[in-house]
Protein backbone atom coordinates (compact mmCIF):
# COMPACT_ATOMS: atom_id res chain seq x y z
CA UNK A 1 0.00 0.00 0.00
CA UNK A 2 1.13 3.37 -0.78
CA UNK A 3 1.37 6.12 1.87
CA UNK A 4 -0.99 9.12 1.37
CA UNK A 5 0.91 12.11 -0.36
CA UNK A 6 -0.98 14.72 1.51
CA UNK A 7 -0.43 13.22 4.63
CA UNK A 8 3.31 12.83 3.48
CA UNK A 9 2.89 16.64 2.75
CA UNK A 10 1.85 17.31 6.40
CA UNK A 11 4.57 15.09 8.11
CA UNK A 12 7.17 17.06 6.25
CA UNK A 13 5.18 20.48 7.59
CA UNK A 14 4.47 21.73 3.84
CA UNK A 15 2.41 24.75 3.86
CA UNK A 16 -0.49 23.52 2.34
CA UNK A 17 -3.52 26.35 0.60
CA UNK A 18 -6.19 25.07 2.92
CA UNK A 19 -8.95 26.07 0.74
CA UNK A 20 -7.61 23.20 -1.38
CA UNK A 21 -7.32 20.08 1.49
CA UNK A 22 -10.87 18.98 0.31
CA UNK A 23 -10.33 18.56 -3.43
CA UNK A 24 -8.46 16.30 -5.19
CA UNK A 25 -5.96 18.20 -6.08
CA UNK A 26 -4.57 19.90 -2.99
CA UNK A 27 -1.82 22.43 -3.36
CA UNK A 28 1.09 23.49 -1.63
CA UNK A 29 4.22 25.34 -1.11
CA UNK A 30 7.00 23.55 -3.48
CA UNK A 31 10.00 22.90 -1.24
CA UNK A 32 12.62 22.06 -4.14
CA UNK A 33 12.71 25.31 -6.23
CA UNK A 34 10.81 27.54 -3.25
CA UNK A 35 9.33 29.80 -5.69
CA UNK A 36 6.20 30.25 -3.96
CA UNK A 37 7.91 30.80 -0.56
CA UNK A 38 9.41 34.43 -1.97
CA UNK A 39 8.17 37.67 -0.46
CA UNK A 40 5.05 39.05 -3.20
CA UNK A 41 4.24 34.93 -4.13
CA UNK A 42 2.54 34.49 -0.43
CA UNK A 43 -0.82 33.68 -2.88
CA UNK A 44 1.14 31.35 -5.24
CA UNK A 45 1.34 27.22 -4.56
CA UNK A 46 2.97 25.98 -6.80
CA UNK A 47 3.12 22.54 -6.13
CA UNK A 48 0.15 20.42 -7.21
CA UNK A 49 -0.35 17.00 -4.86
CA UNK A 50 -2.80 14.63 -6.42
CA UNK A 51 -4.60 12.84 -3.63
CA UNK A 52 -5.90 9.90 -6.47
CA UNK A 53 -3.23 9.11 -8.13
CA UNK A 54 -0.87 9.87 -5.16
CA UNK A 55 1.90 11.96 -7.62
CA UNK A 56 2.94 15.57 -7.24
CA UNK A 57 4.20 18.09 -10.04
CA UNK A 58 5.29 21.68 -9.08
CA UNK A 59 4.05 24.18 -11.93
CA UNK A 60 6.88 26.18 -11.39
CA UNK A 61 10.12 24.25 -11.38
CA UNK A 62 8.62 21.03 -12.92
CA UNK A 63 9.76 18.47 -10.02
CA UNK A 64 7.31 15.28 -10.70
CA UNK A 65 6.44 11.69 -9.69
CA UNK A 66 5.03 9.49 -7.57
CA UNK A 67 5.06 9.61 -3.65
CA UNK A 68 8.16 7.57 -2.78
CA UNK A 69 9.66 9.89 -5.00
CA UNK A 70 8.18 12.74 -3.17
CA UNK A 71 9.67 10.90 -0.11
CA UNK A 72 12.69 10.79 -1.56
CA UNK A 73 13.15 13.93 -2.47
CA UNK A 74 11.80 15.53 0.97
CA UNK A 75 14.41 13.28 3.14
CA UNK A 76 16.96 13.29 0.94
CA UNK A 77 17.12 8.76 0.98
CA UNK A 78 17.67 6.85 -2.16
CA UNK A 79 14.00 6.52 -3.67
CA UNK A 80 15.35 2.61 -3.65
CA UNK A 81 15.19 2.92 -0.40
CA UNK A 82 12.12 4.64 0.37
CA UNK A 83 10.39 1.79 -1.71
CA UNK A 84 12.19 -1.05 0.54
CA UNK A 85 10.84 0.62 3.48
CA UNK A 86 7.23 0.24 2.24
CA UNK A 87 7.82 -3.01 0.61
CA UNK A 88 9.20 -4.51 4.08
CA UNK A 89 5.64 -2.62 6.04
CA UNK A 90 3.81 -4.23 3.34
CA UNK A 91 5.22 -8.06 4.03
CA UNK A 92 5.10 -6.87 7.94
CA UNK A 93 1.39 -6.27 7.22
CA UNK A 94 0.48 -9.29 5.44
CA UNK A 95 2.71 -11.70 7.05
CA UNK A 96 1.02 -15.21 7.28
CA UNK A 97 -1.00 -15.71 10.30
CA UNK A 98 0.11 -18.46 12.78
CA UNK A 99 -3.01 -21.38 12.59
CA UNK A 100 -3.26 -21.08 16.56
CA UNK A 101 -3.98 -17.35 16.13
CA UNK A 102 -6.71 -18.09 13.49
CA UNK A 103 -8.61 -20.51 15.88
CA UNK A 104 -11.63 -19.33 16.79
CA UNK A 105 -13.32 -18.43 20.09
CA UNK A 106 -15.17 -21.88 20.61
CA UNK A 107 -11.73 -23.75 19.79
CA UNK A 108 -10.01 -21.85 22.73
CA UNK A 109 -12.56 -22.62 25.03
CA UNK A 110 -12.00 -25.99 23.94
CA UNK A 111 -8.23 -25.94 24.54
CA UNK A 112 -8.24 -24.80 27.63
CA UNK A 113 -10.99 -27.20 29.22
CA UNK A 114 -8.60 -29.74 27.77
CA UNK A 115 -5.34 -28.46 28.93
CA UNK A 116 -5.92 -26.21 31.77
CA UNK A 117 -4.15 -22.63 32.17
CA UNK A 118 -4.97 -19.18 31.47
CA UNK A 119 -4.91 -17.37 27.80
CA UNK A 120 -1.55 -15.99 27.74
CA UNK A 121 -1.34 -12.52 26.79
CA UNK A 122 0.17 -12.94 23.19
CA UNK A 123 1.23 -9.46 22.57
CA UNK A 124 3.57 -9.34 25.94
CA UNK A 125 4.70 -12.67 25.26
CA UNK A 126 5.43 -11.92 21.62
CA UNK A 127 7.15 -8.67 22.20
CA UNK A 128 9.47 -10.25 25.17
CA UNK A 129 10.64 -13.12 23.60
CA UNK A 130 9.34 -14.05 19.82
CA UNK A 131 10.96 -17.22 19.73
CA UNK A 132 9.27 -18.42 22.38
CA UNK A 133 5.87 -16.95 21.55
CA UNK A 134 6.39 -18.93 18.05
CA UNK A 135 7.13 -22.40 19.76
CA UNK A 136 4.77 -21.74 22.08
CA UNK A 137 2.00 -21.57 19.41
CA UNK A 138 3.75 -24.35 17.54
CA UNK A 139 3.14 -26.48 20.60
CA UNK A 140 -0.90 -25.65 20.80
CA UNK A 141 -0.90 -26.32 17.24
CA UNK A 142 0.50 -30.02 18.03
CA UNK A 143 -1.59 -30.43 20.62
CA UNK A 144 -4.91 -29.63 18.99
CA UNK A 145 -4.19 -31.59 15.93
CA UNK A 146 -3.85 -34.50 18.81
CA UNK A 147 -7.43 -33.14 19.80
CA UNK A 148 -8.56 -33.33 16.39
CA UNK A 149 -7.05 -36.81 15.61
CA UNK A 150 -8.99 -38.29 19.17
CA UNK A 151 -12.39 -36.60 17.75
CA UNK A 152 -11.76 -37.91 14.43
CA UNK A 153 -11.59 -41.36 16.05
CA UNK A 154 -14.24 -41.15 18.13
CA UNK A 155 -16.68 -40.04 15.78
CA UNK A 156 -15.64 -43.10 13.40
CA UNK A 157 -16.24 -45.27 16.25
CA UNK A 158 -19.79 -43.60 16.69
CA UNK A 159 -20.11 -44.14 12.43
CA UNK A 160 -19.65 -47.66 13.11
CA UNK A 161 -21.31 -48.50 15.83
CA UNK A 162 -24.24 -46.50 14.06
CA UNK A 163 -24.69 -48.22 10.96
CA UNK A 164 -24.20 -51.44 12.87
CA UNK A 165 -26.71 -51.09 15.99
CA UNK A 166 -29.61 -49.61 14.03
CA UNK A 167 -29.13 -46.40 15.85
CA UNK A 168 -27.57 -44.32 12.85
CA UNK A 169 -29.46 -41.20 13.48
CA UNK A 170 -28.28 -40.79 17.07
CA UNK A 171 -24.76 -41.36 16.14
CA UNK A 172 -24.54 -38.78 13.62
CA UNK A 173 -26.32 -36.69 16.11
CA UNK A 174 -23.53 -37.20 18.60
CA UNK A 175 -21.22 -36.53 15.96
CA UNK A 176 -23.24 -33.67 14.58
CA UNK A 177 -22.85 -32.20 18.59
CA UNK A 178 -18.90 -32.82 18.80
CA UNK A 179 -18.67 -31.27 15.48
CA UNK A 180 -20.46 -28.06 16.48
CA UNK A 181 -18.96 -27.76 19.80
CA UNK A 182 -15.06 -27.84 18.59
CA UNK A 183 -16.39 -26.45 15.80
CA UNK A 184 -14.28 -28.96 13.43
CA UNK A 185 -15.75 -30.98 10.56
CA UNK A 186 -15.83 -34.69 11.65
CA UNK A 187 -18.72 -35.81 9.91
CA UNK A 188 -18.03 -35.48 6.51
CA UNK A 189 -14.41 -36.39 7.04
CA UNK A 190 -15.55 -39.46 8.44
CA UNK A 191 -18.12 -40.56 6.08
CA UNK A 192 -15.02 -39.86 3.65
CA UNK A 193 -12.90 -42.05 5.07
CA UNK A 194 -15.51 -44.87 5.33
CA UNK A 195 -16.12 -44.86 1.46
CA UNK A 196 -12.52 -45.08 0.63
CA UNK A 197 -10.87 -48.51 -0.40
CA UNK A 198 -8.38 -48.06 1.61
CA UNK A 199 -7.89 -46.66 5.02
CA UNK A 200 -5.52 -45.59 7.71
CA UNK A 201 -4.48 -48.28 10.16
CA UNK A 202 -6.47 -46.12 13.22
CA UNK A 203 -9.83 -47.25 11.51
CA UNK A 204 -8.97 -50.66 11.12
CA UNK A 205 -8.38 -50.62 14.99
CA UNK A 206 -11.47 -49.01 15.23
CA UNK A 207 -13.52 -51.29 12.59
CA UNK A 208 -11.70 -54.85 15.04
CA UNK A 209 -13.09 -53.09 18.18
CA UNK A 210 -16.51 -52.47 16.81
CA UNK A 211 -16.35 -56.29 15.65
CA UNK A 212 -15.92 -57.70 19.18
CA UNK A 213 -18.15 -55.55 20.84
CA UNK A 214 -20.87 -56.34 18.54
CA UNK A 215 -20.19 -59.98 19.00
CA UNK A 216 -20.22 -59.97 22.68
CA UNK A 217 -22.04 -56.50 23.82
ZN1 LIG B 1 9.06 23.80 -7.51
Amino acid sequence: MLPEIVEVAKLHQLELNHRTIHNEEVLAKCPFCQEDSKPGKRRRFYLSLNSQGQVFRCWYCGESGGVLRFISLLEGVNEEEVKERYRSQDKRRSRKRHPVEQWSTGQRRVYRVIYGGKEPDWQVMRKRDYSYYLRTLDWMQTQWNEIVQHELERAYFWLLLGIHSGRYAHYIARIQSREKLLEIPLLSPVLELFSRSSRPGWTVEVEEFIQRYMSHP
